[in-house]
């Protein structure tokens, strides 16, 4: 079987591992972060050119087995996966981790976007740890009148255009003892998140619920329709596992 593993998260690193007895596994990265974590896997890296361009590639590349493992905010490349395996007629799956759901203690605001979380910190001075990656700080210009602690793998280029904003990079996985720590120092009293979902980010969700920090936390967009979905590395293998077990 030859599969394609769209990726950019820890699940699509984990599958691509746990695949390689079913056959040849090549693992395609957009190409956002400067210097990616080994994937134990032969990469590609770059986009397609759109769902035609990827349709092309299934082609190409004889593919039988189109996996997407993409970020649950990564819509584009999501929309155009279902697209492009249709198109191509090539089998597909989607592995999307459950979203985070609200525990007793989380105060929690729920919003559509980012300009949603936008406003959702309001008119008055605050203390924000925004937790969103970079590609989407820059909306967070339109409220200058917070004081701004923004963590991401890379660097925020060009950085926020506001008076005061702190710049932290780091990688995940982060320990809730480390997350309460930053927060306290930072005196954070907000929090925006993207309910990504799974464990690696979740310490800054806890942490906020052990201080009382509000968790503006923005939905994530819905998958495109017509693809079985997965929502787990385990449920992923015991699919691919039935389907080569089909000859399919
Ligand atoms: P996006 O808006 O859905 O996709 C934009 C374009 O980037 C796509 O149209 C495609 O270009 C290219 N692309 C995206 N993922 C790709 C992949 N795995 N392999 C090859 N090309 C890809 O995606 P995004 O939100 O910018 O995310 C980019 C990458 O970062 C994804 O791999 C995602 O898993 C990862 N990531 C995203 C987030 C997030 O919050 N959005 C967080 C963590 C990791 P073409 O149309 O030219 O094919």
């Amino acid at each position: 079987m030859r599969i394609l593993i769209l990726g950019g998260t820890t699940e699509a690193r984990q599958l691509a591992v746990r695949l390689l007895p079913f056959g040849a596994v090549t693992l395609s990265l957009a190409g956002r972060t400067q210097a990616p974590a080994a994937q134990g896997v032969p990469v590609r890296v770059g986009g397609f050119g759109g769902a035609e361009g990827l349709a092309r590639h299934l082609r190409d590349e004889r593919i039988d087995l189109l996996v997407d493992a993409t970020h649950p905010f990564a819509a584009r490349i999501s929309a155009n996966a279902a697209e492009a395996a249709a198109g191509a007629g090539v089998a597909a799956i989607a592995l999307s981790r459950p979203a985070w759901q609200q525990v007793e203690r989380d105060r929690w605001t729920v919003v559509d976007d980012l300009a949603g979380a936008v406003a959702a910190l309001g008119s008055a001075p605050r203390r924000v740890l925004l937790a969103i990656g970079r590609q989407e700080v820059a909306a967070f210009a339109a409220a200058p009148h917070h004081a701004y602690l923004i963590r991401s793998i890379d660097p925020v280029d060009p950085p926020l255009a506001v008076p005061r904003a702190e710049y932290l990079l780091a990688r995940g996985p982060f320990t809730v003892a480390a997350e309460i720590d930053l927060m306290r120092r930072h005196r954070i009293d907000a929090v925006v998140a993207k309910n990504a979902g799974g464990e690696a980010t979740y310490a800054k969700i806890a942490a906020a619920r052990e201080l009382g920090i509000e968790v503006v936390m923005v939905q994530r967009p819905p998958m495109p329709p017509g693809i079985v979905e997965v929502a787990t590395v385990d449920e992923a293998v015991a699919h691919v596992a039935a389907s080569a077990k089909r000859g399919e």
